[in-house]
């Protein structure tokens, strides 16, 4: 009698289980890439609004443009003077990709919930800092840069992946801040596998760890994992 090749039950289990064992083994290594894509992203963004810094401050007698001024977030009053493509919704901003970290879910929360639309801080400095202080391109210099190397702009952190940590649900915000001791109200999300990108005052881009944070001064930096 002729005998039709067929796979029994026992085969058809056993090759889905092999199917089933290589799709366990291949998704973290496709997780862990999308992750480092993102990341790499995140530090492409940096160094380009960092540049738009530069080109702002040495239009403005050195001044960067500071977390805020007048209500109008740093993002917006970099489109308002071009440095930035301009829009007449989002706060100004043309290019949301630009500003938002692809490693932050909650850019349109942040947009409902506050008055500015990017995901990035401006570094505010010790917590007394803020509104009404002035951020040259030498006080930057002289001010949050790593205890290792004062006065070195290429320690000198300028913007970062944001996290305000006093609101439900927490959100980007518009400012990072060294150390508050009374609230630590906001600071660096370290939302790229622990660990958080900022910008530098030299324009490179560095991602760094919690403990590499706590060797920031003037005080450690404020950083957050969700
Ligand atoms: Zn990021």
């Amino acid at each position: 009698m002729r005998r039709i090749a067929i796979f029994t039950l026992i085969e058809l289990l056993v090759v889905i289980a092999i199917i089933a064992i290589l799709a366990a083994m291949l998704l973290p290594a496709l997780a862990s890439s999308r992750a480092s894509a993102q990341a790499s992203n995140c530090r492409g963004n940096l160094k380009s609004l960092a540049l738009c810094q530069m080109m702002y401050a040495s239009d403005h007698n050195n001044n960067l443009t500071a977390p805020s001024r007048n209500s109008t977030p740093w993002t917006t009053i970099l489109a308002s003077g071009k440095y930035l493509p301009q829009n007449q919704k989002n706060f100004g901003i043309e290019n949301l990709d630009l500003v938002t970290c692809p490693g932050s879910r909650d850019l349109q929360n942040v947009i409902n919930t506050g008055n500015y639309a990017h995901t990035y801080g401006f570094h505010q400095g010790p917590s007394q800092h803020g509104a009404g202080w002035t951020y040259t391109v030498e006080g930057f210099a002289k001010g949050p840069t790593n205890s290792k190397n004062p006065g070195d702009p290429t320690a000198a952190i300028i913007l970062g992946d944001s996290i305000r940590t006093n609101v439900t649900p927490q959100v980007a915000f518009y400012c990072i801040l060294c150390k508050d001791f009374s609230s630590q109200a906001y600071g660096v999300y370290l939302t790229h596998g622990n660990m958080g990108n900022v910008a530098m005052l030299d324009g490179h881009v560095e991602s760094l760890n919690q403990e590499q944070f706590n060797n920031w001064a003037w005080h450690p930096m404020h950083s957050v994992k969700r």
